[in-house]
């Protein structure tokens, strides 16, 4: 976009800075001549769960994919309903669908964007009628910041319901000391570019506490195959290739500094926003996949930054629940996401990578300085 100095995020600027290490990985891999399900997958997915320091983690294709596999390997599909949140990328909702599940939304708490455990008790407890049973809960720790997983995860223990989480925006988020990803049956990670640990390219895992759930998901990734070209259930394509996994061992090592510099850039945004700052929850260690305020009059705003050279975002302007695939369709809980619908007029995603430079941060402080509350 024209006249953009700072952009709301820089996939090319994450490659630039760890260049040399990524262009030696991706040699090794064209070199090695093996591209698809080797040791590269290998070596990232045993590096994957010892950084997270518990489970088993299994590549895949994308975030997307590692939803839907999660819930495959857990045997959810048709005939269950599996409740999440409409306040996320469209992609938690269509991996649900895409095992034949029923999506039942509900709200956001509205200070943390993330899925609200008090509706979520209600539903648990007096599920909408019409509805296939729940068997699972996906909470998204949605914009680096873990959801109330605690609460949600004594909630499905009670009622015997899988938990998985969405950690597409959180590696390396923390609750209490204990990593984003560790507190589920199964957890999801995208690689997309723009995420924490980003690819150069589209790769996703499931890490599995169970190493069984792992070895199922292993093979429904590859056509259901545990033995070689034998399928013994049904499985889709999705897999991580090399080239990505290995580009993904070199960013996997820079994560923690990474996630540490975009807590400090996000320090420096807190202290000119005041009271208009996001809502760090009490206990957990936000990891800013994107900083978002809100603001009354975003139009307005965006233009505004906009003139003065700083990109921004919104994610996600239309809850799913309203977009035209969904719309009318998709089963509501008992809040009616009224907070969601809320939340997704006033929210703003400023520029927020680890690449950033200081005299960037500093830009975007003298332009927000308006906006302290
Ligand atoms: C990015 C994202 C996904 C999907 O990941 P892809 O790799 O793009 O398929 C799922 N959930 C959330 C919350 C995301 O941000």
């Amino acid at each position: 976009m024209s006249g953009i100095i700072v952009p709301q995020a820089n996939p090319g600027a994450g490659y630039r800075a760890h260049q040399r290490e990524i262009d030696a990985a991706i040699s090794r891999v064209l070199d090695s001549g093996w591209y698809i399900l080797g040791q590269e997958g290998r070596a990232f997915e045993a590096e994957f769960a010892a950084w997270l320091g518990a489970g088993t983690a299994v590549g895949c294709g994308n975030g997307t994919d590692a939803i839907a596999l999660a819930l495959r390997g857990l045997g959810i599909g048709a005939g269950c309903t599996v409740v999440t949140v409409s306040h996320t990328a469209v992609a938690t909702v269509a991996a649900i669908e895409s095992t034949g599940a029923t999506p039942l939304l509900i709200d956001i708490e509205p200070d943390h964007y993330t899925m609200d455990p008090a509706e979520l008790a209600r539903v648990l407890v007096e599920p909408p009628s019409g509805l296939p049973p729940i068997r699972a809960v996906v909470p998204v720790h949605l914009y680096g910041q873990v959801a109330d997983v605690e609460v949600i995860g004594t909630l499905c223990r009670r009622h015997g319901i899988a938990l998985i989480e969405d950690c597409a925006q959180a590696h390396g988020a923390k609750r209490n000391g204990r990593m984003a990803g560790t507190f589920g049956d199964a957890a999801s990670f995208s690689f997309y570019p723009t995420k924490n640990l980003g690819a150069l390219g589209d790769g996703g895992a499931v890490v599995a506490r169970d190493p069984a759930l792992a070895a199922r998901i292993a093979a429904l990734r590859q056509y259901g195959w545990t033995r070689h070209y034998i399928s013994d259930a049904v499985g889709v394509n999705s897999r991580l290739d090399e080239l990505q996994a290995a580009i993904l061992r070199v960013k996997l090592r820079h994560l923690d500094a990474a996630n540490a510099r975009r807590r400090a850039i996000a320090g420096e945004y807190d202290a000119v926003l005041g009271s208009r700052a996001p809502r760090q929850r009490r206990g957990s260690e936000h990891v800013y996949h994107l900083y978002v305020v809100r603001v009354p009059d975003r139009d307005r705003t965006q233009a505004r930054l906009r003139e003065n050279g700083i990109g921004s975002g919104v994610h996600y302007p239309v809850p799913v629940h309203l977009q035209p695939a969904y719309a009318g369709r998709v089963m509501l809980g008992p809040a009616r996401c009224v907070e969601t619908e809320r939340a997704a007029a006033e929210i703003l995603s400023l520029p927020l990578y680890p690449e950033l430079t200081d005299e960037q941060v500093a830009r975007v402080c003298a332009a927000i300085g308006w906006l302290a509350g």
